[in-house]
């Protein structure tokens, strides 16, 4: 069985260009949803879903269906919407 991750971070480089594309971190009790909602990253099999609210413990993934504990979730660093920094 694969452990589950704890970050993703996809880079896009073209010469000396380099572009993140895809920024996951595990959620930190200082992240926020915001009204949009914001992007968390199955640690098991790093499908997204869209949340909305972080009033929750556990979360199962509509993927694989493992039930998640909030902070072993990847939350997306890239859209910074009312993130506390
Ligand atoms: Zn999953």
């Amino acid at each position: 069985m694969m452990s589950p991750i704890q970050a993703h971070k996809k880079i896009i480089v073209n010469g000396s260009q380099q572009t993140i594309v895809d920024d996951y971190a595990l959620i930190q009790k200082k992240d926020r949803a915001g009204s949009d909602g914001k992007n968390i990253k199955c640690p098991h099999c790093g499908s997204t879903e869209r949340i909305f609210n972080l009033r929750w413990k556990i979360r199962q993934c509509k993927s694989c269906n493992t039930e998640v504990e909030k902070y072993a979730w990847m939350i997306d660093q890239l859209d910074t919407w009312r993130t506390p920094r």
